[in-house]
């Protein structure tokens, strides 16, 4: 049986590997001229940047992932728990670092309220807790009707904890400091959605990042998806490069034939990994459309954002692996993201910077540093090159201010990559850096579905669908869609 797969994300990568090894005959389209996706390279003067994801979460899923191959990630990269796990710069007044280990963490707490400690080990039993129901009952399966979801143990720990709270009333129940309260919310921005629409249920995202930790594969994210594909092709699946999809043809509610920019390929079955609602609304007549247009105008989409790969001729010691500079006027950033009205290229946005060479020595020259500064911005914003270069030199301000470091002296390697070129590079829709926002709507259930609504042999797998937005979701999509396959055509 002949599966074309157009796409090769993570999503595109793993339902490759997952149905070559089950036998499928597997042939992948991808626009651009190396697998990964969003989790992209770019290298220049041998400075090394992942072009997307650089935090490694969630280790149990990308073992969960390998083991269906018989294999580790231990197989195919190294990985070290980081420590610090990060650091924050709070409003460029004061810093602190996260430990590895939680005791440190609990005390770090306790200066910050009364019993903070206490509190953080309460919160986090809770995020564990939630964790596994959700890993077991929730994440690894698939959705089609209501019923599905009601009937899930989930539902009955969740209406004791009372999940349809948003995460941000959520978190002021256990927490009175400003400094709490924004290191157990700034990592559902991993999930490109905001504390204030996003379900309570979502504080799992602290079990990940504080218990469970923060990781990293020796070579970069980018060795992750090169294992992947090349698990793929011991398996026989093939690739196409440079090679992108121009129309996936239906006839009798049947995909039948993938026409890329060169040729023609019969198919039985098709994946598409590449964005949902390119796929939709560019490759698919609009009569064979699970959702219509006005569905994907509705949703809320996950931010895009500038990303800045500097190479600087020197290390800079205030910089952790990880470094998060968060803003005095948080819920300020999340409505200029998250609210069209407001949305606009933001006065003090918080931002990210990571720096792999402190960790890595193949990510930079010797004695030198290579920095990937990230600013989430709504997607859709004017873009243009004066603009960009305005607000890279803000934000490199406030970072020089912050650090207190001149970096703009320093700085050998420079390219900046943000909106219009999510949608160029990617086909992302709105130029959107994530993908589809987790508000409770867009949860489950609730994201497009795997399984084409109109189309029998065509499926959809990556950040889109359930479970969701980052690298370890994205497996688990695909593990979902081999396995309904599997079953389905046996
Ligand atoms: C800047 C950034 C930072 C991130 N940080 C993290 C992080 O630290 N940790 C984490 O876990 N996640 C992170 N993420 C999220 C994570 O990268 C994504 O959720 C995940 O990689 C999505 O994978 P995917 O396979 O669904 O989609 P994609 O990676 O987007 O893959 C889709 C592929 O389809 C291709 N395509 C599109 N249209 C066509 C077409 N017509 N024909 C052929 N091919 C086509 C695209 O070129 C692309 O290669 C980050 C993302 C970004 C952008």
């Amino acid at each position: 049986m002949k599966v074309i797969i157009v796409g090769t994300g993570f999503g595109g990568l793993a339902a490759a590997a997952l149905l070559a090894k089950n036998g499928y005959e597997v042939i992948v389209f991808e626009k651009n001229d190396h697998p990964g996706g969003r989790a992209s390279v770019y290298s220049e003067k041998n400075f090394y940047f992942d072009m997307g994801p650089s935090w490694y979460l969630m280790p149990d899923v990308f073992e969960n992932f390998y083991s269906e191959f018989g294999k580790k990630p231990e197989d195919f990269f190294e990985l070290k728990k980081l420590d610090p796990s990060y650091r924050i710069y709070f409003g460029g007044e004061k810093v602190i670092d996260i430990s590895a280990d939680l005791k440190k963490n609990f005390a770090l707490f306790d200066t910050f309220e009364k019993d903070g400690g206490k509190k953080l080990q309460k919160y986090l039993e809770s995020a564990g807790k939630m964790y596994d129901v959700s890993i077991k009952e929730l994440m690894y399966r698939d959705y089609r009707t209501i019923f599905d979801f009601m009937d899930r143990k989930l539902m009955s720990q969740g209406l004791k904890l009372n999940l349809l709270d948003s995460l941000d009333k959520f978190v002021s129940k256990h927490f009175e400091s400003d400094e709490a309260k924004k290191i157990v919310e700034y990592s559902i921005g991993f999930l490109g959605s905001s504390p204030h629409n996003t379900p309570s249920f979502y504080h799992i995202m602290s079990h990940i990042d504080l218990t469970l930790g923060v990781w990293y594969p020796e070579g970069g994210m980018r060795k992750v998806a090169d294992s992947v594909y090349r698990l793929a092709m011991s398996y026989g699946a093939k690739f196409h490069f440079n090679e992108p999809v121009v129309k996936i043809e239906i006839e009798d509610k049947t995909a039948k034939r993938v026409i890329t920019d060169k040729n023609t390929y019969n198919a039985d079955l098709v994946i598409v990994n590449a964005d949902y609602a390119h796929a939709e609304m560019d490759l698919i007549e609009n009569e064979y459309n699970s959702y219509s247009k006005q569905y994907w105008e509705k949703r809320v989409m996950a931010p895009s954002a500038l990303v800045a790969y500097v190479g600087v001729d020197k290390k800079f010691d205030e910089l952790a692996h990880h470094t998060l500079f968060l803003d005095k006027d948080w819920s300020k950033g999340f409505d200029t993201l998250f609210d069209p009205k407001k949305a606009a290229w933001p006065e003090n946005p918080s931002y990210y910077v990571n720096v792999p060479s402190k960790t890595d020595t193949t990510a930079a020259p010797k004695g030198k540093d290579t920095l990937f500064i990230l600013i989430p911005l709504a997607p859709g914003l004017k873009d243009t090159p004066e603009l960009r270069e305005q607000f890279f030199n803000k934000i490199l301000h406030n970072l020089e201010t912050t650090i207190g470091q001149n970096i703009r002296d320093h700085i050998v390697v420079k390219r900046i990559f943000a909106l219009t070129d999510f949608k160029d590079r990617y086909n992302a829709y709105k130029g959107t850096a994530l993908g589809l926002s987790h508000t409770m709507m867009q949860t489950a259930l609730f994201r497009p579905s795997h399984k084409s609504k109109k189309v029998k042999n065509l499926y959809y797998t990556g950040h889109y669908t359930h479970p969701g937005i980052g690298v370890p979701m994205t497996l688990i999509s695909s593990q979902i869609v081999a396995k309904e396959i599997i079953n389905e055509y046996k």
